[in-house]
């Protein structure tokens, strides 16, 4: 695998890594960051929920001010857009924001943010909203579950955001393993 860019390297080259120490060693187990995506990076949000994490889709709003955003809701700013590093606001220092350049894969693009950031896998949550997968009693769900899953699965989840209704099938074991693979690649 090719060497990929980091956001600390490339904040470094721009000129704008700030001093004192990154704002990101400020995550712990206890307080994971959550991110906010600008709108290109819908996919990258989507895989960030799958390993466990918060992520926000920035609207797609000409002009729209997403480093004051995500400086206001306290969220990590993921970002293709280079020249945002330069704004005043990212060069103080006071908002941790990450350059994802946009010729990456999806999986690059993840296993830039889990290195830069320190991230390791939590558990996952609902890839559509974000949502904590909630434990769910068979009983409860079963009218919702396909006939033939219902015959060798009994433990189900469904998501707090949306309802959606989940289980580890073949569909979730190989995101797991998508994401196993981009973190450790
Ligand atoms: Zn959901």
């Amino acid at each position: 695998m090719r060497e990929l860019p980091t956001a600390k390297s490339a904040w470094a080259r721009r000129g704008a890594l700030a001093e004192p120490a990154p704002s990101w060693a400020r995550f712990d187990e206890a307080h994971p960051p959550r991110f906010l995506c600008d709108p290109s990076l819908g996919g990258l949000a989507r895989w960030l929920r799958a390993a466990g994490y918060e992520a926000f889709l920035a609207p797609e709003v000409p002009g729209h001010r997403l480093p004051d955003e995500a400086l206001r809701r306290g969220l990590v700013l993921l970002t293709t857009e280079a020249e945002v590093l330069d704004r005043r606001i990212v060069a103080a220092g006071s908002l941790v924001a990450v350059w994802v350049p946009s010729a990456l894969t999806m999986a690059e693009q993840l296993h830039m943010a889990f290195l830069d950031l320190g991230l390791t896998l939590r558990e996952p949550r609902c890839m559509a909203c974000g949502g904590t997968l909630v434990p769910t009693p068979m009983e409860a769900v079963r009218p919702r579950i396909p006939p033939r899953t219902a015959l060798w699965k009994d433990e189900y989840f469904v998501c707090a955001g949306c309802e959606g209704l989940f289980w580890r099938g073949t569909h979730w074991e190989r995101i797991e393993a998508t994401l196993r693979r981009a973190v450790a690649a």
